[in-house]
């Protein structure tokens, strides 16, 4: 049996998280003789108990190993991502079986379900570098996000066998040679761009560029739905919707809390039930701008007001989404 799920996006993700991504040549087509993953469910974390140069490193991992290849990502000490295969890698060996969020992976098949990454240190206590320290946050953020996980889903090598001591080392996850504290490194990785400013949401639409439309708009294809809808962007929180949705926060018991784990992208929206709070569903057709779409959601003629703008932006991704054709979004009643 071979997996046929090959992560060709990995490089551009990681460039799109701030990371600085090299490539190691023939990565695309790199995997173990098993082929592409069966399924990622997991991310392995790791070090490569090595004091050598990258390119050592990486030589070692893809050329000269007899496991080889050996790791899909590679991070070295000044916080470089080395992409090194699309397919499965010969990383995790024998363990588990491991729960995840997405199902259990067997006994010993971590590397037909594990993305696992190799990451510079010599794991005898070796200080981690600060800057490498915060890129290995990062890019498990990155892919952990955009693979669909959840933040239980970064395992170290030391948690899928008893057989393996990484990651570990002087880092603000352990002292000395100690093993990593991992709840505290995925709490990082979960926060790993709190810091970070959101893109500034572009003032709203100006009042007259669209003429208002003799007759309401066609109100084709709009649905009444009950719940209505969220989709879930990045910083969304249960409090916040339940604060917007229900005018308080403490209500966020009513959503499902899980949901909130990974945000949408356009490849992969999230929606999340808002129960009590009935609306209309609808696509976005060909051509149609926002104010466009609002009206027709709500079968009205006239240019939306500011506060109809804001409650379309507070359910469909924010004010700075743009919009394709087919997109599903929703308008509380
Ligand atoms: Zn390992």
């Amino acid at each position: 049996m071979s997996g046929n799920i090959w992560l060709l996006n990995m490089a551009d993700w990681l460039r799109e998280g701030g990371l600085k991504v090299e490539e190691y040549p023939g990565w695309q087509t790199r995997s173990r003789s098993s082929g592409g993953y069966d399924a990622v469910w997991a991310i392995g974390v790791h070090h490569t108990a090595s004091n050598t140069t990258p390119a050592n490193d990486l030589n070692y991992m893809l050329n000269n190993a007899d496991a080889k290849p050996i790791g899909a990502l590679y991070l070295s000490r000044d916080g470089t991502v080395t992409v090194c295969a699309a397919g499965a890698t010969n990383t995790q060996g024998k363990g588990g079986p491991y729960k995840t969020s997405k199902g259990t992976i067997p006994k010993d098949a971590g590397n037909r379900y594990m993305l696992s990454i190799e990451a510079a240190n010599a794991g005898t206590g070796e200080q981690w570098p600060e800057v490498q320290q915060v890129a290995y946050a990062k890019m498990c953020h990155v892919l952990v996000t955009k693979l669909g996980l959840n933040w239980g889903d970064i395992v170290a090598h030391f948690e899928w066998t008893n057989r393996k001591y990484d990651p570990a080392g002087n880092s603000k996850y352990a002292t000395g040679g100690a093993l990593w504290d991992m709840d505290k490194f995925r709490g990082d990785c979960w926060l790993a761009y709190a810091d970070t400013e959101d893109v500034p949401e572009p003032p709203p639409p100006p009042p007259a560029p669209e003429p208002d439309l003799p007759n309401p708009p066609p109100s084709d294809d709009v649905t009444a739905v009950d719940p209505v809808e969220w989709y879930i962007k990045k910083g969304d929180t249960p409090w916040g919707v339940a604060s917007t949705c229900y005018g308080d926060g403490s209500k966020h018991t009513e959503l499902d809390a899980s949901a909130f784990n990974s945000y949408s992208t356009a490849s992969k929206p999230v929606f999340t039930a808002i129960p009590g709070v009935a609306g209309v569903r609808g696509e976005v057709e060909i051509g149609e701008g926002v104010a466009s779409i609002i009206r027709r959601l709500t079968n009205t003629t006239a240019w939306p007001s500011a506060e109809m703008f804001d409650t379309f932006a507070d359910f469909n991704g924010g004010g700075a989404r743009n919009f394709n054709p087919g997109d599903v979004v929703h308008y509380p009643k």
